[in-house]
């Protein structure tokens, strides 16, 4: 049969090809990177489309960030050249989950108005919730108990459903009653924590069989990016969905799951054809992304793990250039920023575009050299996924403003400011507040409306209470009549909280308020303030996409599905990466763990890859020397080239290069020149040594929580 392929399929190899037109039943994709899997299932949707299988809004399709969905759903409204604005259900786990809550919060005890916790928050309630119950918070952290939480809740596991052993973990007995009492608080605020948009919707699911049958029916395809970092809750909210329907696609590639630690579980993509019956299982071999040196490099390190299926990847594309891998030294973080800085400005001097260039570390603290430096450079860079402009000390005060009016039984928001700026409410009022909300079970703002009628408090804090709820209300009824972001610029001037800024005498004074009005502007792309404020909890992974030519800075794990045409990995030193958190807590698979994210990072290199260690590294002020990566060598050699460094920076000795004596920065470095010691295992005996040195690290997306991973498994019938 010769018919003409619609132009959206040209180009697909026969793999490719099958996975996309096999529409009805399971079907995997279990294939290496860059193999085009985020492609297939992209076409995949526009051949649905297209072949008029499914109206857009009866496509479920979930990617790993919001930026992804964006991407996705522009790429398909290119293929198919129609309107792809129906595709309702296009986004991550999170974004679809509160959707499908929204519309039936009143069945798991929320109402439609419920409010998303961010992590802060969620701690300052465990905070509230522990002291209450008169436990050493202390010796058990709010964080420590968040992070359990967090681990039944990715488990799908409800108070009631924890395994008795764990409900009696924390603080000697205390998990499950914290649970229960943290979930009892919430549905008081009416909110949920991140964790809970999934349990409650598979509570809703499971309680509800007529809402689920309604999904079922209305999914008729259903699709998942990076399926191997799925957490078990995930996985069942698919089942869930499945059960009625099999038309499942997803994706993934087991090299890549790095999300262990917070509760993925590679499982799911070995045991898919076993859980989706009748599944077809598709492999692609062929790379399109990286060049053969890239590539070889990649599957080469990634082959020293255990716990793996283990598969054969290819290329025919070789750039006219076929730059090695390259491995370079340096003193320390300020010349690893300079060097990279040098480079940057090199390619971009031939005519490379700087967003074709990003750095991927491996801990957070490593953006800070390259910032300055590309500051001091005047080179134009993003931060994705970092510390980000939501998280700002100003940037939440204001949000939690217009969080209490929009949503009056915000709690945290409202304890957040009722004494900021200062207004004379001491700590004896705001218990007095905090008790009868408990006593009553009711909201603070309730609670501090019924004590103002009373005598309880002094007549200056009650006056001063009485002003912050009689503004609160004022706003309240003005919302109607004026813009939202009048309205914001209002609450922020009535309250006191610009003119705090402005009266500050401190350094960072000034940029707050620029802060404070870059906000407001960046409301104006909403159409109310609920709208924005539902923006900024879910959208906590959005890079501020800037129109201009600009260097990407990110951590390895928020790189995940993304490509650039060269790549820089500083940071190759052992207890930084591999983690020395991930090798204490997990052991061999924290390691291997590790391991993946190298070849994350690597496999992210359309044609340069571009490996950096330094000698000496400073933490928390701390000067620490440190040795190589036991990563660097397990590269193979015919495809890395080690750079000498021509440059001598600041005075730190002769030459350049880690070859060279008098460096003084790392023993082994020293006794073993890094040229040689590819087929040694020198530098394993370092680490060990290295190993009993505390490398203790800040990492705000690090809470490994000992995940198990299990040994080698093979999927049925390969
Ligand atoms: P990762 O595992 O890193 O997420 P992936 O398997 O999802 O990778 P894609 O991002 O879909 O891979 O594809 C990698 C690159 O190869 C993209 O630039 C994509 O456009 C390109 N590509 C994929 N398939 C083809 C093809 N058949 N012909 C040409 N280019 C292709
Ligand atoms: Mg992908």
């Amino acid at each position: 049969r010769q018919s003409h392929a619609p132009d959206y399929l040209e180009g697909l190899n026969p793999e490719q090809r099958q996975a996309v037109e096999t529409l009805n039943g399971p079907v995997l994709v279990l294939a290496g990177a860059g193999t085009g899997k985020t492609r297939v299932l992209t076409t995949r949707i526009a051949h649905i489309l297209a072949t008029g299988s499914a109206q857009p809004s009866q496509i479920l399709a979930v990617t790993f960030t919001n930026k992804a969905a964006r991407e996705m759903k522009e790429r398909i409204a290119r293929f198919i050249g129609g309107n792809v604005e129906g595709m309702a259900w296009l986004g991550t786990f999170h974004s679809i989950c509160v959707k499908i809550l929204r519309r039936h919060a009143e069945l798991v005890g929320l109402k439609s108005g419920f409010s998303i916790l961010d992590t802060d928050d969620q701690l300052r309630l465990i905070k509230q919730i522990i002291r209450a119950e008169g436990l050493d918070e202390k010796r058990w952290t709010p964080k420590a108990f968040a992070s359990m939480m967090d681990s039944w809740k990715n488990r799908a596991l409800t108070p009631k459903e924890i395994p008795e052993g764990e409900a009696r973990a924390f603080a000697n007995g205390w998990g499950r009653k914290l649970y229960e009492e943290y979930q009892d608080r919430l549905s008081i605020l009416n909110a949920c924590d991140f964790g809970d948009l999934l349990l409650h919707v598979i509570t809703l699911f499971k309680t509800h069989p007529d809402v689920l049958a309604d999904y079922q029916r209305r999914f008729r395809y259903m699709l998942v990016d990076e399926y191997q970092d799925t957490n078990i809750a995930q996985y069942l909210w698919l089942r869930l969905l499945a059960q009625g329907n099999p038309n499942v696609c997803c994706v993934g590639d087991d090299d890549q799951s790095i999300y262990g630690w917070r509760g993925a579980e590679v499982d799911n993509i070995l045991r898919f054809d076993h859980d989706f019956k009748g599944a077809v299982v598709i492999r692609l071999e062929r790379n399109y992304r990286s060049t053969s040196h890239i590539l070889a490099a990649a599957s080469h390190l990634i082959s020293h793990n255990q716990g793996r299926l283990g598969k054969t990847l290819f290329t025919d594309f070789d750039d006219p250039e076929n730059d090695l891998v390259s491995v370079a030294s340096c003193w320390d973080s300020e010349e690893e920023a300079r060097s990279i800085g040098d480079e940057i400005e090199a390619l971009q001097g031939n005519g490379h575009a700087l967003n074709d260039m990003a750095i991927l570390v491996r801990a957070s603290f490593q953006m800070r050299s390259f910032e300055d430096r590309f500051v001091t450079l005047g080179l134009n860079y993003r931060v994705i996924g970092g510390p980000r402009f939501y998280e700002r000390m100003e940037i939440r005060d204001a949000m939690a403003y217009f969080r209490c009016v929009v949503q009056p039984a915000d709690d945290l928001a409202f304890e957040r400011i009722v004494n900021t700026p200062k207004r004379g409410l001491g700590d004896a009022t705001l218990k007095l507040v905090h008790e009868l909300a408990r006593a009553e079970r009711m909201p603070l703002i309730q609670a501090a409306n019924q004590l103002c009628q009373t005598e309880e408090i002094r007549p200056k804090a009650r006056n001063a209470l009485k002003d912050v709820l009689a503004s609160f209300d004022r706003w309240r009824q003005q919302m109607d009549g004026k813009s939202h972001t009048d309205m914001a610029e209002i609450i922020l001037d009535e309250s006191g909280y610009t003119e705090m800024w402005r009266l500050d005498r401190s350094a960072e004074a000034p940029g707050r308020l620029d802060n404070l009005k870059e906000l407001i502007r960046s409301m104006e792309d909403f159409e109310s303030m609920a709208g924005f404020l539902e923006h900024v909890s879910l959208v906590m992974d959005k890079d501020k996409a800037e129109g201009h030519d600009a260097v990407s800075i990110m951590t390895l794990h928020s790189a995940k599905g993304l490509e650039f045409d060269t790549v820089f990995l500083p940071g190759w030193e052992e207890g930084l990466f591999p983690h020395q958190r991930a090798l204490d807590e997990s052991g061999r698979a924290g390691l291997e763990e590790e391991r993946r994210l190298a070849y994350v990072g690597v496999t992210r290199a359309k044609k340069r890859a571009k490996i950096w260690f330094a000698s000496n590294r400073r933490i928390h002020g701390q000067w620490q020397s440190s040795i190589p990566s036991r990563f660097l060598d397990e590269l193979p050699e015919d495809h890395v080239e080690i750079v000498e460094q021509s440059s001598n920076y600041g005075g730190y000795g002769g030459g350049g290069g880690y070859g060279r004596s008098g460096m003084g920065a790392s023993r082994f470095v020293n006794q073993e020149p890094f040229q040689n010691s590819y087929s040694t295992p020198g530098w394993q005996r370092a680490q060990k040594a290295k190993a009993a040195q505390d490398a203790v690290f800040e990492r705000g997306d690090f809470r490994a929580q000992g995940t198990k991973r299990q040994g080698p498994k093979t999927i049925e019938g390969e």
